[in-house]
């Protein structure tokens, strides 16, 4: 068994030069929370971690044009506490406040927690429900990827080989919109969620307008519920007509069966949480 190498690189391109030159033997190690886990389960092993914590300008947030850019080395609790976020993107604020504990939100990144990818995690649901993207670059390129194309299977991204993810960037939440995330926790506080919804809408005329539905704990990856949104877009704003939209969602959604619930009982919970989450953020429920 070879002992494994734990590098500190300095700079990002050291970094992803580390991961060209490693291959398959080379994992790059954020916060460490998903990673050292794994690893004390035998369910990983890597020759080579590549530690980003050395490396600079992939920490914080900021307000730019286009939304704001938080870097893969923020820490969830510092996106929850920012107050650039709680001013421009307070769903995100609340949603990475719910992750599990204030000890793991300290070391947990946000790069980190995108590319776990454990379908279970909470912040996609809102930055799905928030049209964010990733930035991801590799010693070659830089490319940006829309969150909702990031998962593409149980644990499994989109990311290349030599890939890092080094900046989200999220578009402002519309100051008329109501957003809601509702996480179904029928066991602890601080547990993954058994299923959970990110709603968005806004009222014109009594209509609903600019719906977005996301669902984690639904699937094999983190679902965006289009039928939902559809069904609801431009309908008058009334308790049967969430209703009908919120059935929708089972055509969504793929949930597996695991110690949190049946695959069906996640299917029921999954119509009842989109109902509700949708019921709030359009003012027909209190929030
Ligand atoms: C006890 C416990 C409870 C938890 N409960 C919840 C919960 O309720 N809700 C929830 O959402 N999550 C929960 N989590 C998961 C947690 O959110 C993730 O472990 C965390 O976000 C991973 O981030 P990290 O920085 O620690 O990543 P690391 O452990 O360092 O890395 C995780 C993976 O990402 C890769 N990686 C790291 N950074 C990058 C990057 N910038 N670009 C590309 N790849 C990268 C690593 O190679 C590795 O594959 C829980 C975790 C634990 C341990």
């Amino acid at each position: 068994m070879t002992a494994t190498r734990f590098h500190t690189p300095a700079t990002l391109d050291e970094a992803l030069g580390l991961l060209d030159e490693h291959g398959d033997d080379a994992r790059l190690f954020a916060g460490g929370t998903a990673m050292v886990t794994l690893m004390k389960q035998s369910l990983l092993a890597a020759d080579h971690l590549v530690s980003l914590q050395r490396v600079p300008g992939l920490e914080g947030v900021r307000l730019e044009a286009d939304g704001l850019h938080i870097g893969a080395l923020t820490r969830h609790r510092d996106v929850e506490t920012s107050d650039l976020v709680r001013v421009y993107a307070p769903l995100l604020a609340h949603v990475y406040s719910r992750v599990a504990t204030v000890r793991i939100r300290n070391a947990a990144t946000v790069g980190g927690g995108l590319a776990h990818a454990d379908p279970a995690q909470d912040p996609p649901a809102a930055l799905i429900a928030l049209d964010a993207r990733v930035r991801i670059a590799s010693r070659r390129s830089v490319r940006e990827l829309p969150v909702e194309e990031l998962f593409v299977d149980y644990y499994e991204t989109a990311l290349a080989p030599g890939e890092a993810i080094t900046e989200l960037i999220v578009p402002r939440q519309p100051a008329d919109a109501g957003a809601v995330y509702l996480k179904f926790l029928p066991r602890t506080e601080d547990d993954y969620a058994t299923v959970a919804v990110a709603a968005l809408a806004r009222i014109v005329d009594g209509r609903a307008h600019g719906v977005r539905v996301a669902l984690i704990a639904a699937g094999p990856t983190p679902v965006r519920a289009t039928v939902v949104e559809r069904a609801l877009e431009g309908a008058p704003i009334t308790a049967e007509a969430v209703r009908r939209a919120a059935e929708a969602v089972v055509d969504a959604v793929d949930p597996l069966d695991d110690f949190r619930g049946s695959a069906g009982y996640k299917r029921d919970m999954a119509v009842v949480f989109t109902r509700r989450a949708l019921e709030r953020a359009l003012g027909l429920s209190p929030a």
